[in-house]
């Protein structure tokens, strides 16, 4: 490497070196895990330094036209092993890198892509992009068998920047490898945003969003990234591949569309025209308390069937909404907000809060704020809620070293079927957990993003593990939950994606539309030297008939 690197990751956790948890919110975590679950013995295990690690030796080198791009030093080596899930992070806090990548290269250029695609063909390795690193599901994992020589990660956080803003259309030019905040602190003198904000905001890239089909911000409408994608450009086997800019084509299937959720397995993503728009300058919000998740599902179904598309519509079980300090336990909540660049939002918000009275729901008058860019703050369950879900992935770390179970899932169901899914996930998950030893659970559910047909649940399930069991035990239950999910109607994704861990439930049972095109396995393995890290053959999801 010819360079050092700005600002290190953490090889362990999240985050950058130097932040983490403050030690409140450590006795915090630790305190809650006390009460909910009755483990009063706490120990925290740390991580291994890197130079204790015992990575096996690279099994291929770089040519030296190369050499300045890459590194196979046991930091890069260590940081590019694992996405961000939990499995990920038990691993690599045990030390437990089997397949850690032989070489890391960072392209800056097409063609230093071009020639490190062409080295890697030639060496027999697999390629595998690399963006911000935080797949949760086994997406940058290089477990690639014997299939190949070797795995070389391309980490794209260096084909970085916003390139160009068109202002009359409200699009920008944006380089795939770009991180979130550089992505808004560079419209942010156009006042302009893109308005995409995942959990993992901080440390992912737009490359990586569009790869993954992120979901973001909106809680209706534009909810994924692909519904902001004008137009792309990517590296792909067969060249350079660019899609025109248009507001909308009929023209054939929508190449953007290809590549949004091909997780690397079609190409790298360089850049994208992505719609942006004004940075808001109004915002209405409040919050309203519901008997039970049922109950606020209801409210949730006739906002979201309403037309007045709020940008949030979250609906929090009594559970999250103890867990997130937006609620005490006692009730369910549904926080409804609107955004705008051009208008006051009291009409709308007054509107959603009638149709919530209408379903059952009681308005909590003290939650209701409406902000102007001049005054107001964000407070009351709402800010709570939003202050607890970014702080949210370092208490997750706490929780790990811990030795807890704590996982998320995700999926999207029609309303009419979404009661009898969740009833199967939580009976799946509890009576799972129970057999693998690991009580009391807490699971919890939230409505991410809410359609017109139906809602995007998502649960967080937090178990005392067995320390040095956790990730079987976690596996167990995740099978469970996701032979649940496919088998009452669900998508095994919303939007975490494919990767490694979705592959046994991909393109069966009710998600079978993809099969039209083939097993997933045959996309993008035409030429060698490409690999996504899911190319594995498909397995038959158990427990389904798909
Ligand atoms: C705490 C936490 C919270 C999260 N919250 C959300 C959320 O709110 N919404 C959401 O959608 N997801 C969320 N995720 C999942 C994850 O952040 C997303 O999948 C994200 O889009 C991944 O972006 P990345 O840049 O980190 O990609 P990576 O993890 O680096 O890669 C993901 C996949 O895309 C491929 N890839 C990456 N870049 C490119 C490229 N330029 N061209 C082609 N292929 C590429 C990789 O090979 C891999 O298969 C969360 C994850 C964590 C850990």
């Amino acid at each position: 490497m010819d360079e050092a690197i700005p600002r290190r990751r953490k090889v362990w956790g999240w985050g950058y070196q130097g932040e983490g948890p403050t030690p409140a919110e450590r006795d915090a975590v630790a305190a809650m895990v006390a009460a909910r679950f009755g483990v009063r013995e706490v120990s925290f295990e740390a991580p291994p330094p890197v130079e204790a690690l015992d990575l096996r030796p690279p099994r291929v080198h770089p040519p030296e036209a190369l050499a300045h791009l890459c590194s196979d030093g046991p930091y890069e080596r260590a940081v590019h092993a694992y996405g961000k899930s939990y499995r990920d992070l038990v691993r690599s806090l045990r030390g437990d890198y089997p397949h850690p990548p032989d070489v890391v290269a960072y392209p800056r250029t097409e063609d230093d892509l071009v020639a490190l695609f062409d080295w890697c063909a030639e060496a027999g390795a697999a390629a595998i992009p690399f963006g911000g690193g935080t797949s949760v599901v086994g997406g940058v994992e290089p477990d690639v068998g014997d299939r190949f020589a070797g795995a070389v990660t391309i980490d794209l956080t260096r084909m970085a920047g916003v390139v160009e803003v068109d202002e009359v259309s409200r699009a920008a030019r944006i380089r795939g490898g770009t991180l979130g905040p550089d992505i808004e602190d560079a419209l942010r003198p156009f006042g302009l945003t893109l308005r995409h904000y995942p959990q993992s905001f901080e440390y992912s890239t737009l490359g990586g969003w569009i790869a993954t089909r992120s979901a973001g911000h909106h809680a209706t409408l534009a909810t994924h990234i692909e519904d902001r994608v004008e137009s792309l450009r990517a590296v792909a086997p067969a060249g350079v591949v660019e899609t025109g800019r248009f507001p909308a084509s009929g023209a054939g299937p929508d190449p953007n569309r290809l590549f949004a959720g091909s997780e690397g397995t079609l190409g790298v993503i360089t850049e994208a025209w992505v719609r942006v728009e004004p940075r808001p300058r109004w915002r209405s919000s409040a919050a309203v308390r519901f008997d039970g998740l049922r109950q606020a599902a209801h409210g949730a179904r006739a906002l979201a069937q309403s037309g007045l598309h709020p940008s949030n519509c979250r609906v929090l079980d009594p559970n999250e909404a103890l867990v997130s300090g937006a609620g005490d336990g006692s009730a369910a909540l549904l926080l409804v907000g609107f955004e705008s660049a051009d208008h006051p939002l009291e009409p709308w918000l007054a509107r959603s809060l009638e149709i919530a009275r209408d379903s059952g729901g009681l308005v909590d008058e003290g939650s209701v704020r409406h902000r102007s860019e001049e005054n107001g703050s964000r407070g009351g369950p709402v800010g709570t809620w939003r202050s607890t879900f970014l702080r949210a992935p370092y208490l997750r770390d706490v929780l790990v070293s811990m030795g807890m179970i704590t996982e998320t899932f995700e999926t999207a169901v029609t309303w009419d079927r979404w009661e009898r899914l969740h009833s199967a996930v939580l009976a799946a998950v509890a009576e799972t957990l129970s057999a693998v030893g690991a009580s009391p659970v807490v699971v919890s559910c939230r409505f991410t993003h809410v359609y017109p047909d139906g809602p995007a649940p998502y649960y967080t399930v937090i178990a005392p593990g067995r320390r040095g069991d956790e990730v079987a035990q976690w596996d167990a239950v995740k099978a469970a939950a996701s032979d649940a999910i496919v088998t009452n109607g669900g998508t095994i994704t919303h939007h975490h994606g494919v990767g490694r861990e979705h592959r046994p439930w991909y393109g069966s049972g009710y998600t079978a539309g993809i099969a039209l095109l083939g097993p997933p396995a045959e996309i993008g393995s035409g030429a060698p030297g490409w690999h996504a890290g899911n190319l594995d053959p498909p397995r038959r999801p158990r427990g389904t008939n798909g």
